[in-house]
């Protein structure tokens, strides 16, 4: 089946009884140009061979283009039918793991999945295994999916479909109205820039909105944080968001002296506010 073809893909959902799925955030991605330009974007700098973690292969878009190109993809799918029918319906390629689940779970709980554990060669644990994640992710769990790695900090690149406005809310830096928590969490340890955007039209069903595709590229900028400090940025930082219009000075009281707001602070900022607020402490 050719699989940025609607005709095909719509064909095969007739036949099958299949449904796409809503609350799993199935969306097709039935455009070829948008797939060039995600994998092309995901695979850039990585060596043919290496192994991709791709998270809701769906009917294996993606899944297809990066295991023609020699890559090996571990491709975790929530929707036990996709799950079930992928490897056979690429032929059963030998470079394809699937693992039937959900992502936060397998994320979480590596353990829980032996599939996921690298081959025997490689030296530490599972997501170093990796050496990126490519991937069209659901609407609705995406943005907590990628919270979740960037935290982790174990894949050396992301590259994602996500609606716009998640894509830019990742981006923005500071001073900038879109700017939150998702975007200050993952420019933590990662660079983020948004690739392209592409159109509501570029998959099926056709969802409300327009996605883009974002790169995430770790950086080495805060390797040297203590696991403390990295602990108190994400609280003050989460508490600092939820209350985005009021001054910090009025948030956290004695602690910080300050007339600015959430959004205004860059991750220096935020960083050098953490080590004072702990050098206090000692
Ligand atoms: N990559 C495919 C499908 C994208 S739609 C394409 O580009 O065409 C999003 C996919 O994520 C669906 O297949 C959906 O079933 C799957 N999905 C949704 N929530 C998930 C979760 N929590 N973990 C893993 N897969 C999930």
């Amino acid at each position: 089946m050719n699989l940025t073809s609607p005709t095909q893909v719509k064909a095969w959902c007739i036949e099958n009884e299949f449904h796409p799925n809503k609350t799993l955030g199935q969306n097709f991605l039935i455009d070829r140009n948008a797939l060039v330009s995600i994998v092309d974007a995901g695979l850039e700098g990585v060596a043919p061979g290496a192994r991709v973690l791709e998270i809701g292969p769906g009917m294996g878009v993606l899944t297809e283009e990066m295991l023609n190109r020699g890559y090996e993809v571990v491709a975790v799918e929530k929707d036990p039918v996709l799950a079930a029918r992928l490897a056979e319906s690429l032929g059963n390629p030998p470079k394809l793991t699937v693992i039937a689940g959900d992502a936060l779970d397998v994320l979480v709980h590596p353990d829980r999945f032996p599939e996921l554990n690298p081959p025997p060669q490689t030296p530490s644990g599972p997501s170093a295994s990796f050496s990126c994640m490519v991937s069209n992710l659901p609407y609705q769990a995406g943005t907590r999916i990628l919270l979740e790695l960037v935290q982790q900090r174990g894949l050396q690149a992301m590259t994602v479909l996500v609606q716009t406005e998640v894509a830019d809310r990742l981006a923005a830096k500071e001073g900038s109205k879109t700017r939150g928590l998702a975007g200050v969490w993952a420019q933590l340890d990662y660079d983020v820039k948004v690739v392209r955007k592409v159109a509501a039209s570029c998959f099926w069903p056709r969802p409300a909105i327009g996605s883009s595709v974002v790169t995430l590229v770790r950086h080495d900028r805060n390797t040297g944080l203590t696991e403390e400090e990295r602990d108190l940025f994400h609280r003050l930082t989460k508490q600092a968001f939820e209350h985005r219009r009021k001054q910090l000075g009025s948030i956290f009281k004695d602690l910080i002296q300050s007339t600015a707001r959430a959004e205004e602070l860059s991750n220096d900022d935020w960083i050098n506010l953490v080590k004072g607020l702990l050098n206090e402490d000692a």
